[in-house]
């Protein structure tokens, strides 16, 4: 028999994806896997039709519902296919061929739509923050008043920026919230389409939520698959194929959590916590230095470097030297990057900054 010896210390989890989950939601997870709702039975093993998975469905769209205060002009689904899948889904049904999707470029995942869109129909750059390499939000351009839809990328995972504020617009907005989705109270009602892979900021890989106000389908001639048509999807409730059924309770136990938890504005609180305690420490140590621009700093994904960058290997040993994990930045930015979702503690984050300050101290 196997006796390896268990240990207590905690593993600080700064990876950017698939990422940290509520340890009571991991613990739920883990039962339903061997026994699913009393049934003596895995949650793997029973049907997606099944009433007590349908319970599972129906509860993650009620709570997604109410997180969001989204009215019945909404429709949530939980779809395969990563929010990738989105980049072309949104495209093929909501751009006409002859029509125009506007974007604002802010980073590899808003330039990967571009590229999707780019398939179906024209697409204009509203602005685009490229020439430096991502570091900032573009502001003051002209949110256009014709065209398909503006699409948005609300939190760069990669880069560390974040939308503060949420343009008003005449057409649809369409937003990636893959890794802030319900990390803040958002206006809702503003978006035509907000979509979210969920090992970001929910649960697992391999489900996407989708919301959908419904009365923007229907106006492109288009003969689509019928799994790439959202339409296909709301008529069956996500079950015209078998959905993500593991995915899909992790993250409904995730919602749940998030609601007991204050929602989203309680959310808001311990992120905003998390993220001040950090940056405070990047903008005070000497040794080290944030990447992009102040105002527009991600609260989930902190991109930081040394200042001298024969300090870069030093300080991740001491990172891994302390349970600090997953702290190397994107290969595309280089430096550090600490993610800070919604199911992180305050504590994992002073762990990094008393790492850095002992750092500080040990190379004055
Ligand atoms: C991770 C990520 C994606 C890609 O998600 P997949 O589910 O892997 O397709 C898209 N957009 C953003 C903002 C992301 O962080």
């Amino acid at each position: 028999m196997n006796t390896t010896s268990v240990t207590s210390s905690k593993v600080h989890n700064f990876s950017a994806g698939p990422a940290i989950l509520p340890q009571e939601v991991l613990a739920k997870a883990a039962a339903a896997v061997t026994n699913f709702a009393g049934k003596n039975l895995s949650l793997l093993e029973i049907s997606h039709r099944s009433k007590e998975f349908v319970a599972v469905m129906d509860e993650a769209q009620a709570l997604a519902k109410e997180l969001l205060n989204l009215n019945d002009d909404y429709e949530v689904l939980f779809l395969g296919g990563g929010a990738s899948s989105q980049f072309y889904m949104t495209a093929a049904n909501l751009l006409p061929t002859d029509g125009t999707a506007h974007f604002l470029d802010t980073g590899t995942w808003s330039t990967k739509a571009i590229k999707e869109a780019k398939k179906y129909g024209n697409v204009n750059v509203v602005a685009s923050s490229s020439d430096t390499n991502f570091n900032y939000i573009p502001k003051g351009y002209t949110v256009p008043s014709d065209g398909a839809y503006l699409h948005l990328t609300s939190n760069n995972t990669i880069f560390g920026t974040q939308l503060k504020e949420f343009p008003t617009s005449d057409i649809p907005l369409v937003c990636d919230m893959s890794s802030d989705m319900f990390s803040r109270p958002i206006d809702a009602s503003k978006f035509g389409i907000i979509y979210a892979g969920a090992q970001k900021n929910m649960g697992p890989s391999g489900v996407t939520l989708v919301i959908i106000r419904k009365d923007i389908l229907g106006k492109v001639e288009r003969d689509l698959p019928s799994m790439v048509d959202y339409r296909t999807h709301i008529a069956k409730g996500s079950m015209f194929n078998t959905p993500p059924v593991f995915p899909i309770y992790v993250s409904m136990l995730t919602m749940r959590w998030v609601k007991e938890n204050g929602g989203l504005a309680g959310m808001a609180k311990r992120n905003t916590e998390k993220a001040d305690t950090l940056y405070t420490e990047i903008d005070r140590n000497p040794l080290f230095k944030g990447n992009v621009a102040a105002e527009d700093r991600s609260v989930m994904n902190a991109t930081f470097n040394v200042v001298d960058e024969a300090h870069a290997a030093p300080f991740l040993a001491l990172c891994a030297a302390r349970n600090l994990d997953a702290l190397k930045g994107h290969r595309s930015v280089g430096g550090f990057r600490a993610s800070m979702y919604n199911a992180m503690e305050l504590d994992s984050v002073q762990a990094l900054v008393q790492a850095m300050r002992d750092f500080e101290t040990a190379n004055a």
